[in-house]
């Protein structure tokens, strides 16, 4: 299991910057995200999308994270600038996950040093300041290889079909598809 903790968040400022931690941790394989404090808006974005896009995921809101993290049955990797090199550490951490469930920790403003502590790795893509958005996403790809890309999705209630030019989108499975031919035009779904 890989579970995404999303810290920190400023209701208001954080939203749209939460709600894409979910989304990323979603679409790029992890199974679970958890975010703190108030951010029930996000939580059902990201609930709303596996919903109509698939699963499985989840997304919760906890009170506190301190009790998480301490009692984490797995290994703890924090996503920081300040920490080792993603490219020499993901190894030990694709050997840790294969046998043990794996939390990953990003911030958003000033991560308090205790979480550093904690963290059985502190992992930086590279040592550059950017987003906890983009260290998620280069990270989850490097931890899964790249499968991640070629998972399928459960109980969707729709699905993109790629298409070079224009936009595609049918029922998943069963149902019919909902462009008729020739329509290349982009339809009301714009995620
Ligand atoms: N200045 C804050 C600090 O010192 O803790 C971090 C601000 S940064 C905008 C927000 C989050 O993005 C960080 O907590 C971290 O999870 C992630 N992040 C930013 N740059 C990163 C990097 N190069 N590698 C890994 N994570 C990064």
């Amino acid at each position: 299991e890989v579970v995404v903790l999303r810290l920190g968040h400023r209701p208001g400022r954080d939203d749209r910057m939460t709600t894409h931690i979910g989304l990323t941790a979603r679409a790029l394989g992890a199974d679970r995200v958890l975010f703190v404090g108030d951010a029930n808006q996000s939580a059902r974005t990201v609930r709303d999308i596996t919903d109509r896009f698939g699963g499985p995921f989840s997304a919760e809101v906890i009170e506190a994270y301190r009790p998480l993290i301490r009692d984490w049955e797995g290994s703890v990797v924090h996503l920081t600038m300040y920490g080792e090199r993603v490219e020499d550490v993901e190894g030990e951490i694709r050997t840790a996950h294969a046998e043990e469930p794996l939390l990953i920790v990003v911030g958003s403003e000033k991560v308090p040093f205790e979480v550093y502590e904690h963290a059985d790795w502190n992992v930086g893509v590279t040592n550059q300041p950017h987003s906890e958005v983009a260290a998620l996403a280069v990270f989850l790809d490097r931890l899964f290889e790249g499968r991640e890309l070629d998972r399928e999705w459960e109980d969707a209630d729709r699905e993109v079909i790629p298409k070079a030019v224009g936009k595609r989108v049918v029922e998943a499975e069963s149902g019919p598809p909902d462009d008729a031919p020739g329509d290349a035009t982009p339809d009301s779904t714009d995620e």
